[in-house]
């Protein structure tokens, strides 16, 4: 499922923010306070993951208007929220996260239409998660794999032949898991839907939650359920977009207010440790620009992978408060990098076009300052719900990618730019002859027809 859907309503019946930790555990009971239900927005002065208030800014990218936030063509502008985007490092537990959390209901506003879509990169992931898991930590025919935010069962299909399959899933697309006989609650996660999962089927042997678990606003509130359903050897994976690659390839544009959270190995570890679990494996994955798989179980019942350790250096080097602060560096060059790109287009009387209108670009146009006398029109393919608006914050207008072939700029700028080198071809093929601007990591020309 998509985790916007999902980030709702997540939590259960019991105090929201106040959790106790397993036996032996520090004990962190300070009521929290909470975004969601406020209307409005909530400053993260405490740490999300460990409640300390020593929190570094690391890059502060303006305020940002809701995602989806996108008026009609042809509406006079009217008063619209925006956001501080602020970025933050834990110096406890090293977690990265936003400075403010904004209400789910705000973000993801009743009319927000809900798109299912398991692309071919994620249907291709999930099949080699299910051999990953087969050949590390064979499943007998009895054991249940549990998937929270399971979509339309895709994940779930993979386990179908050697395990049970259970998916917890809030929106309709658990409807389409049920008609293809994967057994769905639809429900949000919680421990009330923990609970029903548990009675009705017993506890898990493998809980999987993938790009779910850095938007949920209450991570404890979470990692408690899961728990509550996980057999006592059972494993956790997780898969969240990941910190590493972010900062390696400036991937400033995936910061926006739907993404609470940016893990590292580093404070995923500590997260997990306060609730008694220990990560026994970890391995990069290429979903979403660079993500992390993260495989973990209660403290001392398998054996920790040589992996754990080669990350958790790896961080050590790249992700020191040094390497963040020279993120920071160049992000800032990035952007007046593209503004010099765009400062020669536009001397020059050249007009450009966006290419897709992903959550990113919200973002990357909103940071850099792109208006509607730099970009004409961004172009979404037929049948998206954005074409007909504006994009977020500025009047430049969603159109069908028709356009790009029927009145064709000298350049198109592509902001899904990590799949450049797919879309690159694939555009110049169906017949466009202009030029790309791949604005990040560092901003660049490209002539299709010599790629
Ligand atoms: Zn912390």
């Amino acid at each position: 499922m998509r985790v916007d859907e999902y980030i709702a309503r997540v939590r259960g019946p019991g105090a929201p923010g106040c959790h106790h930790e397993e036996k032996g555990q520090k004990m962190v009971l300070r009521q929290r306070k909470l975004a969601a239900g406020t209307g409005g927005s909530v400053v993260v002065d405490h740490c999300q993951s460990c409640d300390s208030t020593d929190l570094q800014p690391i890059i502060f990218l303006g305020y940002l208007p809701p995602v989806n936030g996108m008026p009609e063509i042809g509406a006079r502008p009217v008063e619209q929220p925006a956001y501080p985007a602020q970025m933050l490092r834990c110096n406890k537990c090293e977690l990265v996260q936003l400075g403010l959390v904004v209400d789910p209901a705000v973000l993801f506003p009743p009319t927000y239409p809900y798109t299912s879509g398991t692309t071919k990169i994620l249907r291709e992931n999930f099949a080699e998660l299910s051999r990953e898991v087969m050949s590390l930590y064979p499943l007998k025919k009895e054991d249940l794999v549990v998937d929270i935010g399971s979509n339309d069962g895709t994940l779930l299909s993979n386990f179908v032949e050697p395990a049970r399959v259970f998916g917890i899933e809030p929106t309709n697309a658990g409807k389409l898991a049920q008609q293809r006989g994967i057994d769905t609650l639809i429900s949000f996660f919680n421990r009330d839907s923990a609970t029903k999962a548990k009675e009705k089927n017993g506890q898990a042997k493998i809980i999987t939650a993938t790009n779910v678990f850095a938007h949920i606003e209450d991570v404890h509130e979470v990692i408690d359920s899961l728990l509550s359903l996980l057999k006592d050897d059972g494993i956790f994976i997780s898969e969240s977009h990941y910190l590493l690659p972010l900062v390696q390839t400036i991937q400033y544009d995936t910061i926006y207010h739907e993404h609470l959270r940016y893990y590292s190995l580093t404070s995923l570890k500590n997260l997990l440790e306060m609730h008694g679990l220990e990560i026994i494996h970890a391995k990069r994955i290429p979903t979403h620009g660079g993500s992390i798989r993260v495989y973990a179980a209660r403290k001392g019942k398998y054996p920790v992978r040589d992996s754990v350790k080669a990350t958790l250096d790896e961080e050590k080097r790249e992700l020191s408060p040094k390497a963040l602060a020279d993120f920071r560096h160049r992000v800032v060059n990035s952007k007046l990098g593209l503004h010099a790109l765009l400062r020669d287009v536009k001397k020059r009387g050249e007009r450009v076009y966006g290419v897709g209108a992903p959550s990113r670009a919200s973002t990357l146009v909103n940071y850099v300052g792109l208006d509607d006398g730099i970009i004409d029109c961004v172009l979404e393919i037929k049948g998206s719900y954005k074409i007909g608006k504006y994009m977020p914050g500025t009047v430049i207008p969603v159109v069908d990618e028709a356009r790009l072939f029927d009145d064709p700029p000298e350049y198109a700028l592509l902001f899904s730019w990590h799949i450049a080198d797919e879309l690159i071809p694939k555009l110049t093929q169906r017949g466009f002859k202009g030029k790309y601007i791949v604005p990040l990591p560092e901003p660049r020309i490209v002539d299709g027809r010599s790629a």
